[in-house]
């Protein structure tokens, strides 16, 4: 069953979604917990799937044909965990489920779950779909407010996650980041939850709160070398940010000397943006009203972004991202845009760009099957040649072993070593390294 979520016109206040629960995939531990809160702050009851465990590919794997990629296995096998527990309500309960054109599976998640459901003689269940063909426009078709909120709420993640990923390997005393991470996360939960807050008032306080999360992580006791290699993770979207799916291999990079540079969620977003505007340019509505609040969107949303990052201005020095443009003009010797979309060509792009920033390395995580990670594999040996046989390594997952991890990482991070002592391309360090 389709869902009108029924935001209503004037508040933004979830009105028709009073008394029930919203269910959030948990792609990324934190923007999953924040997002929920944004919903909160709508009187909504919002709860992130973050807790996949072996139940959730048991299930996945028995509500599933076999030929779907990883992601829709442990988001179907977590919404299946939640369908067949004792306390589920269906008439109070909805499932949100994103969608997005082209040839991904990704596209399939939301009709597809709602066949697993109706199967399951659960076809009265509630599906929430936004979709990426207007830039997630439809998330917020009542209310701006509610997707200016989602915007900051991805940009606060993206910036959580970054620190965590940028302090935790210098940590003195091993677990301190986590724990300012984990604060910072009920930090923001508190923020974004706060109900009636208009949007200004709530980006103000965010930004205070980053304000204090930033002081949180600088305070930690850290030994700043620049011994560790700087490795890029680039690839599929879900399994590079689901530590689940990916058997956290961030953590095993660090376990072995490295530091980790991971590609955030709102590179994505700033992708669909992109496309909308190209797809607009094809359909000869260069000059339109679409385009004008295409572009009017791509520029509120670069200012709330860069008043964020503004907070850590010092701390992310030598970790600049490039716009989605300049990604698709370097990648395009490899991918073309015209012809390759998606997370092939950003993890391409992003390769390079690392490549520049002074990195040691790139892996790409796939998704066993999924062609991203396929496709872009078979131009990484070009991409390295031209770039000072830069180490770039696809790893996939399949959700059953950790024999990718175990077998090639500490090789990988060895070829890591040998290029850190011999590159040409220097790293930016932030003032805080010695
Ligand atoms: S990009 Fe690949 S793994 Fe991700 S949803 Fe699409 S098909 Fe699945």
């Amino acid at each position: 069953m389709d869902l009108d979520i029924g935001l209503d016109k004037k508040t933004g206040n979830g009105s028709s979604l009073a008394g029930k629960t919203v269910y959030i995939p948990g792609m990324d531990y934190a923007g999953s917990r924040i997002f929920a809160s944004v919903f909160k702050s709508m009187g909504v009851n919002a709860v992130p799937n973050v807790n996949s465990d072996s139940r959730t590919l048991e299930l996945g794997s028995k509500y599933t044909s076999g030929e779907e990629c990883l992601p829709e296995r442990v988001t179907i096998g977590d919404f299946m965990k939640v369908v067949l527990s004792p306390e589920f309500d269906a008439e109070k309960s909805v499932f949100f489920m994103p969608v997005s054109n082209g040839p991904c599976r990704f596209g399939q998640y939301a009709p597809y779950f709602r066949l697993v459901l109706k199967r399951a003689g659960f076809d009265h269940v509630n599906v929430y779909s936004p979709s990426g063909e207007d830039g997630y426009g439809g998330l917020a078709d009542d209310s701006i407010t509610m997707l200016r909120k989602t915007w900051l709420c991805l940009i606060s993640s993206d910036i959580l996650r970054k620190m965590l990923h940028k302090v935790r390997p210098y940590e003195k005393m091993q677990g301190t980041t986590d724990k300012v991470f984990e604060r910072a996360i009920e930090r923001m939960e508190y923020v974004f939850s706060r109900p009636g807050r208009p949007f200004v008032q709530t980006r103000r306080d965010v930004l205070a709160a980053l304000g204090e999360i930033r002081y949180e992580f600088s305070s930690i006791p850290a030994d700043y070398c620049k011994e560790r290699p700087l490795v890029g993770v680039v690839g599929e979207i879900f399994c590079r940010l689901n530590e689940f799916s990916n058997n956290d291999l961030i953590r095993h990079v660090e376990e072995l000397g490295g530091e980790c540079w991971l590609s955030d969620i709102c590179e994505w977003v700033w992708y669909t943006n992109y496309e909308e505007k190209k797809n607009l340019n094809y359909a000869g509505r260069r000059y339109s009203m679409g385009m004008l609040v295409a572009k009017a969107k791509h520029f509120i949303q670069h200012r709330d972004e860069k008043m964020l990052y503004g907070v850590f201005k010092n701390e992310f020095k030598g970790y600049e991202e490039l716009e989605t443009e300049k990604l698709m003009d370097i990648a395009k010797k490899y991918l073309h845009p015209l012809t390759a979309i998606g997370e092939m060509i950003l993890s391409v792009g992003k390769a390079i760009h690392l490549y520049n920033k002074g990195a040691d390395g790139i892996i790409d995580i796939s998704p066993f099957s999924c062609m991203n990670g396929i496709v872009s594999e078979g131009v990484y040996p070009l991409v390295s040649r031209d770039h000072d046989n830069f180490p770039i390594k696809s790893l996939y997952f399949d959700g059953s072993s950790n024999t990718s991890i175990e077998r090639d990482l500490p090789l990988f991070m060895e070829m890591v070593r040998g290029y850190m002592n011999r590159k040409n391309k220097l790293r930016v360090y932030p003032g805080y390294f010695g």
